[in-house]
């Protein structure tokens, strides 16, 4: 394993690579245990570098058998070779041919970095540096070579050899065994990029053509048997494709576009050219095995692996600290997706809460950083909400200033410049700013500066002189190394709303204009006042969650309901809503009694009626706020156990309340089979599943034995599971049977059994953490596998406040054991489970001394992975 890395790796220090690979041949042979890897790189020194600086390959556990410079073997002391390094200190000429053997052992690699096994299946993932625990090369993203690649292996053991690019042949070896492919990928790309699979995998081709007119063959490799299960992910493949080019203008550009599934995957996918690699869980899905959350989950993300193939692949990243250039933009770009094939408004509502869950969470915390870092000790631990999400909603804000055509000429010159470049956030914005003709300056903020801008906008009606007058502060709070901030860039879109429900007409008093009903505020306190108001507006601002920050605001009780009826913005419809229930939930937290409900309960009852509606939109504002999103709104002092109970308080004060309403829902929205994955459909399982949620959470017997009876009775996942989910709640026989029946209907499918895991590890209940380890001695459990491990250990620490922060420090120093044991194996695996302490500040003093002092336990333990190690030191900086 690496050692922990003393300096950080620091952006200011960037250098151009001294030198360039221009192509680069393979030639793999695939070996359980012993597989030898042939690289032949064209080295030539560049231009743009250190005209002096040696040739320097990084490795990673590498073992070299032979090393030859244009053809020659090359002496022992012609060059230094560590598991760590290839130098050169004095190469032949300023262009030569290097040739490096080395051998590597798939089966023994554990980190699922670099080539491992998944099942019996070979498979890679380099990115960002796992390309040097394959072969000795300058692995950095802004080093651009062609790839061809020869893979050989046992013909029973591997008939599927597939790399990056257009197959040029292959064929069996005579006299063997054994067989190869050889694959070329003309487009330069950066090391990260490479990919190689071979096992005994089932292909779901289908087929593609370009606007242009370019034939595209399409596959999916799954584990044999599980082909049907991948039809779903095709079809999101093929809506993909067009999309990309109905809407960005972007084409696919190889003959070949394939998929593969595999089982042991530390996250969800990857953008390999021409060879995405994917988390089974984001493949395979039926209507019998997979959820609606499920088959969303599966359309975003093979959305996002593709569009990586011009945000990311075409045009990528100089370097690490520029990762959010390619997954910001690409995220952005895979929620329009989703967007437009569903509904609108639901994917911005369900994007705002992953944001405020994980990002705004990890903003307040010790492990907050810019969307782009200025230094890191892992790289590997910087695949945070804040790159991705955060990073997503910088883009989404540059769209709201600028304007639909002017959003995309900036995208289209950014393309168009730097294609097949390696490039930065600099390079990004000056695309923007010069398609615009706007000085982004400032906005550039939003990459520099961490932390969760706090912004409050306080309203005055003034009758007698007919204006609306809104004034606005904003501060973003310190972050580690950030004590102090400047004010960022806000793009607030805003609606006056007047009593009739309507949006009033926006004048500005001082003749500034509204472009899209935007105001953008720049300073630290601004003011604006709008004119010709006749009678008091109620206000809905930052319509969209146009900005991602914390806002407050004047606004009473009943104007809140009132916004939950009237506002024409379903965002700050559902907001108003989730506002309510949120200054019911903190009061009761902090008091013990629930406050009077009345005004959330009028709201939603009429948000539940309202025939316009869509029922997936009030599935999501009729859901009470979880557990964590009440601890990050309260923020301080936080005791999950009163939140707990002020939530189910408030959970049955609803259900009583609305009882007959939602009583009528359940029973109207039933769905006559066949199952039907599209988002209509889901929408009304959502609502009807909430219903019986709602219905059932005073535990009264008829109601467990309707939940067990939809549980029996359902023809597909998603309502099969939201039966058991609301039956684990509770106490009683039925939990236990259903449990039962679910576990040995899905026992040989792994990717169902893990939720059967993770409810169980999400039960609020004294005896869950007995019973989260009881399940890691299952079978069916494994801690080499990082699905298994989410879903129950991940669940857990992440998904049951209550029990994780059990004032005893039993559940801390479980996720300490957890931690310790697998870090040997898996640190990046290990590094996620730990940041289940990301919040650990905001707890009350005995809860958090209990985490700190599991988190030194960590510290203090020698022999850690740099993984680990950075999320222990800065969680207790
Ligand atoms: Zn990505």
């Amino acid at each position: 394993m690496r050692d922990a890395e003393p300096h950080p790796v620091r952006l200011a220090d960037y250098r151009p690579p001294a030198w360039l690979v221009d192509t680069v041949h393979l030639d793999i042979s695939l070996h359980p245990t012993a597989t030898r890897v042939i690289s032949r790189l064209a080295l030539r020194r560049n231009p743009k570098g250190d005209a002096a600086a040696p040739v320097l390959l990084d490795g990673d556990g590498l073992t070299l058998v032979r090393l030859a410079v244009d053809g020659t073997p090359l002496a022992g002391g012609a060059y230094e070779a560590s598991p760590q390094a290839l130098i050169l200190r004095h190469p032949p000429s300023d262009r030569f041919t290097l040739e490096v053997e080395t051998l590597v052992d798939p089966t023994a690699n554990t980190q699922l970095m670099g080539l491992y096994r998944s099942r019996d299946n070979y498979c890679t993932q380099c990115e960002p540096e796992g390309f040097r625990r394959i072969t000795y090369f300058p692995d950095r993203s802004d080093v651009l070579a062609v790839y061809t690649v020869r893979v050989e292996a046992s013909r029973a053991e591997a008939p599927v050899l597939l790399s990056n690019g257009n197959l040029e042949r292959s064929g069996p070896i005579p006299d063997t065994d054994r067989h190869y492919a050889i694959w070329h990928d003309p487009w330069p790309k950066p090391s990260y990029l490479f990919a190689l699979v071979g096992g005994n995998l089932s292909k779901v081709p289908d087929h593609f053509v370009t606007a242009s007119g370019r034939p595209v063959d399409l596959g999916i490799y799954v584990e044999p048997g599980k082909e049907a299960r991948a039809t779903y992910a095709m079809d999101a493949l093929k809506r993909s494709m067009r999309w990309d080019e109905k809407v960005f203008g972007r084409e696919y550009d190889l003959d070949v576009f394939n998929i593969v599934a595999v089982s042991d995957f530390n996250m969800g996918a990857m953008e390999n050219k021409g060879l995405n690699i994917f988390n089974d869980k984001y493949v395979l899905a039926s209507p019998e095995t997979a959820t609606d959350t499920d088959y969303a989950g599966i359309e975003s993300v093979i959305a996002h692996e593709y569009f990586h193939n011009w945000s990311g692949n075409r045009v990528t990243c100089r370097d690490w600290f520029q990762l959010c250039l390619k997954e910001g933009l690409t995220v952005f770009r895979d929620q329009e997706f989703s967007s437009d094939e569903r509904s609108r408004p639901v994917k911005r509502i369900s994007d705002v809460r992953t944001l405020k869950a994980a990002q705004f969470t990890e903003d307040a915390g010790p492990l907050s950083h810019p969307v782009r870092p200025e230094s890191y000790h892992e790289i590997n631990n910087f695949y945070t909400a804040t790159v991705y999400e955060k990073g997503a909603e910088v883009v989404r804000m540059l769209k709201t200033l600028l304007g639909d055509e002017d959003f995309r000429a900036g995208m289209d010159l950014y393309y168009a410049r730097h294609d097949g470049d390696a490039a930065t956030i600099e390079d990004f914005l000056a695309a923007f700013a010069e398609a615009s003709g706007r000085d982004l300056s400032q906005f550039a903020l939003w990459y520099s500066q961490a932390g969760t801008p706090r912004v409050s906008a306080q309203g005055q009606f003034d009758p007698a002189a007919r204006t609306y007058r809104l004034d606005i502060r904003q501060e973003t709070p310190p972050t580690p190394a950030q004590p102090e901030k400047k004010p960022v860039v806000l793009p607030l879109a805003i609606g006056l709303i007047g009593p009739d429900g309507q949006d009033l007409p926006l004048t500005l008093d001082d003749g500034r204009n509204l472009p899209r009903h935007v105001i953008e505020v720049t300073q630290a306190e601004q003011s604006f006042v709008f004119t010709g108001i006749d009678a008091r507006p109620v206000l809905s601002l930052n319509r969209g969650f146009s900005a991602p920050i914390n806002l407050s605001t004047n606004l009473t009780d009943a104007d809140l309901v009132f916004l939950a009826a009237h506002d024409r913005d379903p965002f700050n419809r559902f907001d108003a809503l989730q506002g309510l229930a949120f200054r019911i939930l903190k009061a009761g937290a902090a008091s013990g009694t629930l406050p009077d409900a009345a005004p959330l309960i009028e709201a939603a009852r009429l948000l539940l009626a309202d025939p316009t509606l869509d029922p997936a939109f009030k599935a999501q504002a009729l859901a009470i706020p979880g557990e964590n999103e009440i601890a990050r709104e309260i923020g301080s002092n936080v005791d999950p156990d009163a939140v707990f109970t002020a939530r189910r308080a408030l959970k049955r004060q609803l259900a009583t309340a609305l009882h007959g309403a939602l009583e009528e829902a359940y029973a109207a929205l039933a769905a006559p089979p066949p199952y039907s994955p599209g988002a209509a459909a889901a929408g009304r399982r959502a609502l009807r599943n909430l219903a019986l949620d709602y219905l059932t959470s005073g535990g009264a017997p008829e109601a467990i034995a309707r939940a067990k009876a939809q549980f029996m009775a359902a023809d597909n996942m998603t309502d099969r599971f939201a039966a058991l989910a609301v039956l684990v709640q509770h106490d009683t026989p039925e939990r236990a049977e259903a449990l039962d029946d679910f576990y040995r209907r899905f026992v040989t499918d792994p990717l169902v059994i893990d939720k059967w895991l993770s409810l169980q590890a999400q039960i609020p209940e004294a005896g869950t953490l007995e019973r989260v380890k009881d399940l890691t001695l299952l079978p069916v459990f494994s801690m080499a596998n990082p699905n298994r491990v989410r879903a129950l250990i991940g669940a857990f620490a992440t998904a049951n406040p209550t029990q994780f922060h059990r004032p005893d420090g039993a559940g801390h120093d479980f996720l300490v054991d957890v931690v310790l044991g697998l870090d040997a194996k898996n640190p990046q695996v290990a590094a996620r489970m730990l940041s289940a302490f990301k919040t650990f500040r905001q707890l009350e003093p005995l809860r958090r001394a209990s985490a700190e002092r599991a988190l030194r336990r960590v510290a203090a333990t020698p022999g850690l992975s740099p993984d680990v190690t950075d999320i222990a030191t800065r969680s207790l900086s």
